[in-house]
């Protein structure tokens, strides 16, 4: 464990993704022969906290794990990382979460997601880590944790003065609308959350900005949209929208990308402050992670200087 204060907490999701390739799915009562089966950590919070250590930031994580194998590992690779686990809570009941992915060979996915033990990451949990969450300079969130964790994650926040970014992923069925307001320094969806956000369209680029701008209506500080080879939008104040865009690479795996923006961006963010810079950092680390397979397995160790600006 680090002594330094840490300069973000993620309070998020903790998963085992147990990924099976296969030649065709099974019917209901079939059994067939699969062609592979890979395993990996992930789960949004957890893939944050590790691009943005990789990056050499100071990250503590809020979250929960099973008192299984999977949670051990778990604890271990955050550990391996660099990363401040003292607010991340074993419970010996539960299961680890785990993102089982059947892959058809067209490259299709079919994702059953079981929270486990990150369905019972309390309010209580985020108020034990409010010193924590006092001394940082960037809380991240995502919505794979319940809601009511995420609704104190930003009250805590508010409280201690600590600006916070959500990320509202996977995109929500419904999202209490009280969520969205001045306690959010910064928004970051990609263009279909953001229409769920919103409910309004997001096709061109004049529905982005007028979506974002409905965000902005009601407090929040910025919206960075993202979208995938296209790059990033930045929509904030009263100035036109800022394009950035992707890393010209040959993307091989876009696994985890979305996480890999968000963790280099908040790690260039507590840095210096510098949004835009944060913003090409972010698409900078997202596209070397395109290049490579897996979500954690694809974010390489490496100064927040070497990522060129
Ligand atoms: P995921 O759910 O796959 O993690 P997402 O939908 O949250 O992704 P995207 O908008 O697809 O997020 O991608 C996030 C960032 O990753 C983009 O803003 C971009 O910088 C980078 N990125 C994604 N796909 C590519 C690509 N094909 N080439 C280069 N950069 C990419």
């Amino acid at each position: 464990m680090s002594q330094e204060a840490p300069s973000i907490v993620v309070v998020g999701s903790v998963n085992r993704d147990l990924v099976t390739i296969l030649e065709r799915m099974p019917a209901g009562g079939e059994t067939v022969h699969a062609r592979d089966f890979l395993q990996s950590h992930g789960g949004k919070g957890a893939n944050q906290a590790v691009a943005a250590a990789r990056l050499g930031a100071k990250v503590a994580l809020v979250a929960k794990v099973g008192g299984d194998v999977f949670g051990a590992d778990a604890l271990a690779n955050f550990r391996a990382a660099g990363i401040d686990t003292s607010h991340v809570g074993e419970l010996p009941d539960k299961p680890t979460g785990t993102a089982t992915i059947l892959v058809e060979p067209d490259g299709e996915n079919r994702i059953m997601i079981v929270a486990g033990a990150n369905g019972a990451l309390t309010p209580a949990d985020v108020e034990a880590a409010a010193d924590t969450i006092a001394k940082a300079r960037l809380v991240l969130l995502q919505l794979e944790v319940p809601m009511e964790t995420v609704a104190a994650a930003l009250a805590v926040s508010a409280r201690v003065g600590t600006p916070v970014c959500l990320n509202p992923a996977p995109a929500p069925d419904s999202l209490d609308a009280g969520l969205i307001g001045p306690a959010l320094r910064f928004v970051v969806p990609n263009r279909g959350e953001l229409a769920l956000l919103t409910g309004l369209p997001t096709e061109s680029e004049a529905d982005l900005a007028a979506a974002a701008r409905a965000l902005l209506a009601r407090g929040v500080g910025a919206v960075v949209v993202t979208l995938g080879a296209e790059g990033a939008l930045l929509v904030e104040g009263e100035g036109e929208p800022r394009r950035f865009p992707a890393a010209r690479v040959r993307a091989l795996d876009t696994t985890g990308a979305g996480d890999a923006f968000i963790g280099a961006f908040a790690a260039r963010f507590v840095h210096d402050g510098d949004v835009e810079a944060a913003i090409r950092n972010g698409a900078a680390f997202a596209g070397l992670s395109v290049t490579r397979q897996g979500a954690q397995a694809s974010y390489p160790a490496m100064a927040l200087s070497d990522l060129g600006d």
